[in-house]
């Protein structure tokens, strides 16, 4: 089974644990500290997220201007009364 180990944030035991429990609330065996436990995946998700944003607003600011450009055709001339 994969498993994840880390230090204690307040005595650096070494703890191992499962790695499905990743970012999980633990306590240390040694100090009884709860803490949450690492979760190597949260840093993928945020990549993940920034960039689903990222191609958001580059097809907001495409389709935002070609409104605005159809806006264009579509707008009466000077001399249309
Ligand atoms: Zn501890």
């Amino acid at each position: 089974m994969k498993t994840l180990k880390f230090n204690c944030p307040r005595c650096a035991h070494q703890i191992e644990m499962p790695f499905t429990m990743r970012g999980h609330v633990l306590n240390c065996p040694q100090c009884g500290q709860l803490f949450n436990a690492p979760n190597p995946y949260r840093f993928t998700w945020i990549y993940i997220l920034a960039f689903a944003l990222a191609v958001a607003f580059l097809i907001y600011c495409v389709v935002s201007q070609q409104m605005e450009s159809s806006n264009m055709i579509n707008r009466p001339g000077p001399d249309w009364k």
